[in-house]
C-alpha cells in the first residue's frame, strides 16, 4: 500500500495541516509519498521531505499549479493517484476544492472529512454537525480522503529524509485563470492553528466591542475567532467564522464570549480541550460544553480577565 498526500502550502511554507493528514496516512500504514503542488515551491518541497515518516516527495513545479486552480491540479493529482492505494488532502478549502474532482476523474466516491482510521478502508466521520458519527467502509479501488486536521495529532515535521523527485507533468485545463487575492494580514495565530481562541457572539453587539477579545487575545497570545450571527451582523470578517459552515477548531483553550452554543457554532469548536463560556444568561446552552462557565455581563468580565492575565 502507498498513499498520496497532498500538500497543503502557499508555495513558500508548509501548512501545519499537512502534519496532521500525514498523521492519518500513517494510520492507514504503508509508504507515504507527498506531492507539492505550486510553482517555485522547492522549499515547501525540502520542508515535506524532513516530514517524520515520509519516504518520497513528487515536486510538480509548473506555471499552471502556482496558484493551486483546483481545475489544473485535479487532473494531475488524478494521473499521479492511479498508483496508488490512498489520496489524503486536508479538509481545508484547497482540499474540499481539488479532492472531489480527482474523485470524480478517478471514478470513486470520495470520503470526506475523516476523523479516525479504523483499518485501511474503514474510517469515522462526522455528520448531521457532528451530532452522529458515521463509520464508512470504502470499496473503492483508490480511496480518495479527505481528513479533519482536528481528528489526528500532527506528526513531527523533523526526523525524515526522503527523495524529493520532479514531477513533469503539466495539466493546464485552460477553463479557470488566477485574477488576484485579497489575504487578511494579522500578527495573532492562525485560527485552526492557535493553541488558544477567544470567540465572540453576538452579545458583542458591534465589531469596535471585538477591541475588547483582541486586547485579551494578544496577552493570550490567542487567535480571535466569532460566531456566524457576529459575522453576519458584520462585526468581524467572515474568515473568523467558527462552526459548521466556518472554520473547524480544536485548541487547547477555548474561550467563547457573548455566544449562546447553537449546535452549528459547536460543530466547530467542541472538540477543544478546555472550554471556557462567559455569557450573562444562565440558561445559554454554550454551558453544557462549557468545562468552566461565567455568568456574567461580557463588558464587565472581559476587561477584568484581560486585567488578570
Ligand atoms: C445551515 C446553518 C449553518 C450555520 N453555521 C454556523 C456556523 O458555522 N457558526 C455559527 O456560529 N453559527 C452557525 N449558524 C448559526 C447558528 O444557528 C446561530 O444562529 C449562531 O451560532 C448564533 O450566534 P450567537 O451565539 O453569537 O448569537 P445568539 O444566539 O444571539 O447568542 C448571543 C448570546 O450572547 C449573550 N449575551 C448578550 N449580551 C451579553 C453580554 N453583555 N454579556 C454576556 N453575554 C451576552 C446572550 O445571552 C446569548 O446567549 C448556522 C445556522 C445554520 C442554519
Amino acid at each position: 500500500m502507498t498513499i498520496l498526500v497532498i500538500a497543503e502550502h502557499d508555495n513558500k511554507v508548509l501548512a501545519p495541516a499537512t502534519l496532521n493528514t500525514v498523521a492519518a496516512a500513517a494510520k492507514i500504514g504503508g509508504d507515504i509519498h507527498v506531492l507539492v503542488a505550486g510553482q517555485g515551491a522547492g522549499a515547501v518541497a525540502e520542508a515535506a521531505a524532513k516530514i517524520a515518516g515520509v519516504s518520497k516527495v513528487l515536486n510538480a513545479d509548473n506555471a499552471a499549479y502556482a496558484h493551486q486552480l483546483p481545475e489544473n491540479v485535479a487532473p494531475l493529482v488524478a494521473e499521479l493517484g492511479k498508483g496508488y492505494s490512498h489520496i489524503l488532502a486536508a479538509a481545508t478549502s484547497n482540499g474540499k476544492n481539488i479532492l472531489p474532482r480527482v474523485a470524480a476523474q478517478l471514478d470513486v466516491d470520495q470520503i470526506s472529512e475523516i476523523i479516525s482510521v479504523e483499518s485501511a478502508d474503514t474510517f469515522t466521520r462526522p455528520i448531521y454537525a457532528g451530532n452522529a458519527i458515521a463509520t464508512v467502509q470504502s470499496s473503492a479501488a483508490i480511496k480518495v480522503i479527505t481528513v479533519r486536521a482536528t481528528g489526528f495529532d500532527p506528526v513531527a515535521a523533523e526526523g525524515g529524509s526522503a527523495a524529493v523527485e520532479a514531477v513533469a507533468a503539466a495539466h493546464d485545463a485552460g477553463t479557470s485563470s488566477f485574477v488576484g487575492e485579497e489575504l487578511a494580514k494579522s500578527d495573532r495565530p492562525e485560527l485552526t492553528a492557535a493553541k488558544i481562541v477567544v470567540s465572540g457572539g453576538r452579545g458583542m453587539q458591534n465589531g469596535d466591542n471585538f477591541k475588547h477579545l483582541y486586547a485579551l487575545a494578544d496577552k493570550l497570545g490567542a487567535a480571535v475567532g466569532a460566531s456566524r450571527a457576529a459575522v453576519d451582523a458584520g462585526f468581524v470578517p467572515n474568515d473568523m467564522q467558527v462552526g459548521q459552515t466556518g472554520k473547524i477548531v480544536a485548541p487547547q483553550l477555548y474561550i467563547a464570549v457573548g455566544i449562546s452554543g447553537a449546535i452549528q457554532h459547536l460543530a466547530g469548536m467542541k472538540d477543544s480541550k478546555v472550554i471556557v463560556a462567559i455569557n450573562k444568561d444562565e440558561e445559554a446552552p454554550i454551558f453544557q460544553v462549557a468545562d468552566y462557565g461565567l455568568v456574567a455581563d461580557l463588558f464587565e468580565a472581559i476587561p477584568e480577565l484581560s486585567k488578570l492575565v
